[in-house]
């Protein structure tokens, strides 16, 4: 269990793709317990791996209704659509508006190398949206929307 430094905006691992885990190893267990100290250490809702330096897909979430780990997590299904300021911790003292899907419903590996289903709605569907994206390199700022009084 360790606390990992967290890459900031201008960190170009923050901007590649990252891999998928063909298998669950001691260093995956591993990766998912320090990334998981690492968020709640730093107050976060959510964690991907790459803000850590790792181009693997691998994302802890926890909006306060416990500890969620993704491997290979992929969006199968979305609907609807919500907008909603957020944040990052790799964008530290910064928000926006972001449109996302109202709900999502994403399959992953657990670190058992089973298939889970994880299914949220709300600030639980920002968060699986927002850290998938970080696997593929993009952040919430590129997505961003004008604040609601400049429009
Ligand atoms: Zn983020």
């Amino acid at each position: 269990m360790a606390i990992r430094q967290i890459r900031i905006k201008t960190d170009e691992v923050l901007r590649k793709k990252c891999k998928q885990v063909q298998e669950i190893t001691p260093n995956i267990c591993t990766l998912l317990d320090d990334m998981a100290d690492t968020m709640y250490a730093a107050n976060g809702v959510g964690l991907a791996a790459p803000q850590v330096g790792i181009l693997k897909r691998v994302v802890v979430i926890d909006i306060g209704e416990g500890l969620v780990e993704l491997i290979n997590p992929v969006i199968v299904e979305a609907s609807g659509s919500q907008i909603d300021y957020e944040g990052c911790l790799s964008v530290p003292g910064e928000s926006a508006r972001v449109d996302r899907p109202a709900y999502v419903k994403v399959e992953a590996w657990n670190r058992a190398g089973e298939q889970i289903i994880v299914e949220g709605e709300e600030l639980m569907a920002v968060a699986l949206c927002h850290e998938l994206d970080h696997l593929d390199g993009i952040l919430y700022i590129d997505k961003a929307l004008p604040d609601e009084d400049e429009e």
